[in-house]
């Protein structure tokens, strides 16, 4: 049966970095994608006003949703603004509920941001209420189970005991660098000013082959340590010949919501990990 996947990010590039190859996946199946971004992004940059902003990465949400064949959702809320509030709390439950997914996945509860956390604890906060009908009554609630992930943080969120999923995603590496070279206010803006970078290091945007294989120095350290983290759960997903020759992976781990991704669940959910053309 068709499954339905919605990540739920903090910005509009969260969910493209941590979970488009898991994306691809899926519509490699003709499975539907909804990626959500609970604030508008208007704070990620050094020279843009906030309005200007936010419009110019809505417009770069759009292709990426275009590039990927999912739909994208830009909340209005200012960056730095999400907070578990009843607006937010019933807004996102509303979008879940229309959508239907059947996973979703959102930041770890212990993230660097306030906006990651929160969006973490906003998605823990709906994940029951999905299916509660006096809640949002004018949104039919849901009458099917919804599991939840987190995505792969970095290594001090790793909990051993954890049920956990990693992806292969060296053969859609090129194509996700794609699809975060859409984001380019902040991958060629933004993400090199603030982290104090040389700006002059940055390729002008006429040259495109350039800009990818700049986005592909900086990015692939964090996949390629995730692999090596989820060295064992690769090998076992894959067989121990593939899994040790993964170079870069994507990971979600088991959230603790009342329905979780878990051992006896997500097989339906990760059809392409089960199979021999994994
Ligand atoms: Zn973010």
């Amino acid at each position: 049966m068709k499954k339905r996947l919605a990540l739920v990010g903090a910005h509009p590039d969260d969910c493209d970095i941590l979970g488009s190859g898991l994306a691809m996946k899926y519509r490699e199946l003709d499975w539907a994608v909804l990626f959500v971004s609970m604030a508008n992004g208007d704070a990620g940059h050094h020279e843009m006003s906030r309005p200007a902003l936010a419009a110019r990465r809505k417009r770069e949400t759009e292709a990426v949703a275009a590039r990927l064949g999912i739909e994208y959702v830009v909340m209005p809320t200012s960056d730095c603004e999400v907070v578990p509030s009843l607006e937010q709390r019933w807004a996102l439950l509303r979008l879940l509920r229309r959508f239907a997914p059947d996973l979703v996945i959102t930041h770890h509860a212990a993230d660097y941001h306030p906006d990651h956390r929160y969006t973490s604890q906003l998605v823990g906060d709906v994940s029951y209420l999905l299916k509660v009908p006096h809640c949002c009554p004018d949104v039919p609630a849901l009458r099917k189970d919804t599991m939840h992930a987190f995505f792969h943080a970095w290594r001090d969120t790793v909990r051993p005991d954890a049920f956990c999923v990693a992806l292969d995603i060296d053969a859609l590496w090129s194509r996700k660098l794609q699809v975060l070279a859409q984001h380019e206010s902040q991958f060629f803006e933004w993400l090199p000013w603030v982290g104090g970078g040389d700006m002059s290091s940055v390729p002008p945007a006429a040259d495109t082959k350039a800009r990818v294989d700049f986005l592909d120095a900086q990015r692939s350290p964090a996949f390629v340590r995730t692999a090596d983290l989820y060295r064992d759960r690769l090998c076992e997903l894959y067989g121990p010949e593939r899994g040790c020759r993964v170079g870069k992976a994507e990971a979600f781990v088991s959230a603790p919501f009342p329905t979780s991704l878990s051992d006896g669940n997500w097989r339906d959910l990760f059809p392409f990990l089960t199979g021999a053309d994994a």
